[in-house]
């Protein structure tokens, strides 16, 4: 089965006793058992939900992974992942990756005693060099974000198999229509499911796809014993989003694409990171590794203030100031003031994070009028 085909059919059926075509909610905590341990595959709804079963077949067979376990956001995905490491383990990430992963990584797991390095991940020789005998996973976001870098897949997930290193990758920026990590090797993906994969802003959701069972059983073990679970309205909601990812992500790269190319030439506008952009230094891999350039796009202000980029994102009209992505709408925010304010302003700035970038979530609206909202807002 090719992509579109799979967004709609992987792992589904229809329902057994009505022919119901789309899973029913199963709104239900518990289920029936014949006898003690005896039952049809569900007993409690912590551990599983059939309404859930089918949107991990659905996200594992777009990832082209095994199995897929979700939870109930992308962080709670996180956590329970970060479970399988234990005191003294290191953890190699980027030093640009989605603010609420730094959070969680510096926050919670670095007080229970788990190592992190974060560093520029395009660096693969620094890569190598800050590799530990303790180091146990590369957590790599590709685009990254919000600065839209490209961390070679490929290289990376080599020098982490030739150490025996495990190898994630946060596929939420470019959601599976546009990159399959496991395809590269990768042990898991995880997914902020609230972006991309729903796709409507209505919902917040995290998965995780493998193949690999030491991850898996962990996993369902941290279902099962951890409970971040999301209920079967949410894992509906997440399913129905799918059917049209496809679809949805196609208009959405079309549209960054010629916004890219608006704001690349306009007197206003300092830099503008899009991979799609020919002088955009990963342009050449992001193009060998992804089926197309992404629907995320920054830009900085010549006038490179805080101040500056929040006066530009109150005036515009159609693009919504709001944290998130991968909706229908077309949002616009400043990671300086808001996503990545948890990030210290002096790693911000080594990094590249610049006070003026605004970040925007390119929509599936008519073009024309999202290029007539920012060109007012200038
Ligand atoms: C939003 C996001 C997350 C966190 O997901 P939630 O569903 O908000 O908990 C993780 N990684 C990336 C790249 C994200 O954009």
């Amino acid at each position: 089965m090719k992509f579109n085909t799979k967004a709609i059919h992987a792992g589904q059926k229809p329902e057994e006793t009505s022919g119901a075509v789309m899973p029913p909610i199963f709104q239900t905590s518990t289920f029936k058992q014949a006898a003690p341990n005896v039952h049809q595959g569900y007993d409690y709804a912590r551990v599983g939900n059939p309404t859930r079963t089918a949107l991990e077949k659905l996200i594992a067979g777009l990832e082209g992974a095994d199995e897929c376990a979700c939870f109930s956001s992308g962080v709670a995905a996180m956590d329970a992942l970060m479970k399988m490491f234990r005191p003294g383990d290191h953890i190699l990430s980027s030093d640009d990756l989605y603010g609420g992963s730094y959070r969680l990584f510096t926050s919670i797991f670095e007080p229970y005693g788990i190592e992190f390095t974060f560093i520029n991940m395009t660096d693969l020789d620094l890569v190598k060099d800050s590799i530990r005998p303790n180091t146990k996973m590369i957590w790599i976001e590709t685009p990254t974000n919000p600065l839209l870098r490209i961390v070679d897949l490929k290289g990376l997930i080599d020098i982490a198999k030739e150490r025996d290193i495990l190898s994630v990758v946060d596929n939420t920026f470019a959601s599976p229509y546009l990159q399959r990590p496991l395809e590269f090797g990768a042990d898991a993906v995880l997914h902020s499911a609230t972006k991309y994969l729903a796709g409507h802003s209505d919902v917040i959701h995290g998965a995780v796809a493998s193949s690999h069972p030491a991850i898996m059983e962990n996993l369902r073990f941290q279902v099962k014993a951890g409970g971040a679970v999301p209920g079967p309205m949410d894992c509906y909601l997440t399913l129905r989003g799918i059917k049209t990812l496809a679809v949805r992500v196609q208009r959405s790269v079309e549209n960054t694409k010629k916004i890219a190319t608006y704001l690349d030439q306009h007197p206003k506008v300092g830099k503008v990171l899009y991979p799609g952009l020919s002088h955009h230094p990963q342009h050449e891999l992001a193009k060998a590794q992804m089926d197309d350039f992404g629907a995320m796009l920054s830009f900085t202000l010549k006038d490179n203030s805080i101040e500056a980029a929040t006066k530009f994102m109150s005036s515009t009209k159609l693009f919504t100031l709001a944290e998130s992505l991968g909706g229908v709408e077309s949002l616009i925010s400043n990671p300086a003031s808001m996503t990545h304010g948890s990030i210290p302003k002096e790693l911000r700035e080594k990094s590249g994070l610049e006070d003026s970038l605004i970040r925007i979530s390119v929509g599936i609206e008519d073009v024309e009028d999202l290029i007539a909202d920012l060109e007012q807002a200038f």
